[in-house]
C-alpha cells in the first residue's frame, strides 16, 4: 500500500505516515477523496512551487486525537492536507495559488503550516484565513 501512485508526484505513504502511525489506515473512499485532492489541488499547485512536502494526510480517529485534531476535521475523510512550506517564497504562492484555487474549500495557515482542504461532493466553500508566515 505504502508504494501506491495516486498522481504523478504524490505517494499514498505521504499521506498515511505508517511508520509513525502504523494503524492509520485508510478505506477505498479516503484514498478515492485523497486522490481527487492531488489531481485537482496538489499537482496543480507543484507545478507552480515545485516539489511540496506533505506533513499530515488522512488521519484516523486515534491519529487525529492524538495531533490535537478538530472533531470534525476533513483529515478524517481524506478532504485535507497539511502542507509545510520549504521557505516564506513557497508559502507565499502556495497561498495565492490556492486562494484563487476553484477547488480549494478551506485554506487556512499558522506557523510554518498551511491546511488545504476538498470536497469531490459539494461546492467549494473557499474559505481562506491566511496568518503571516513565520519558519520553524
Ligand atoms: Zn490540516
Amino acid at each position: 500500500m505504502n508504494n501506491v501512485r495516486l498522481s504523478s508526484h504524490f505517494k499514498l505513504s505521504e499521506f498515511l505516515k505508517l511508520e509513525k502511525y502504523p494503524e492509520n489506515i485508510p478505506t477505498m473512499q479516503v484514498v478515492a477523496n485523497l486522490t481527487y485532492g492531488c489531481h485537482q489541488l496538489l499537482e496543480p499547485a507543484r507545478l507552480i512551487v515545485g516539489p511540496i512536502i506533505i506533513n499530515s494526510g488522512f488521519r484516523n480517529e486515534e491519529v487525529n486525537r492524538k495531533v490535537g485534531g478538530v472533531k470534525n476535521s476533513q483529515h478524517l475523510i481524506g478532504q485535507a492536507a497539511d502542507i509545510r512550506p520549504k521557505d516564506p517564497a513557497q508559502f507565499s504562492k502556495l497561498v495565492e495559488f490556492f486562494r484563487n484555487l476553484e477547488y480549494t474549500d478551506q485554506l487556512l495557515t499558522g506557523t510554518g503550516w498551511l491546511h488545504i482542504s476538498w470536497n469531490p461532493f459539494a461546492q467549494p466553500r473557499h474559505y481562506v484565513r491566511v496568518g503571516y508566515y513565520k519558519s520553524i
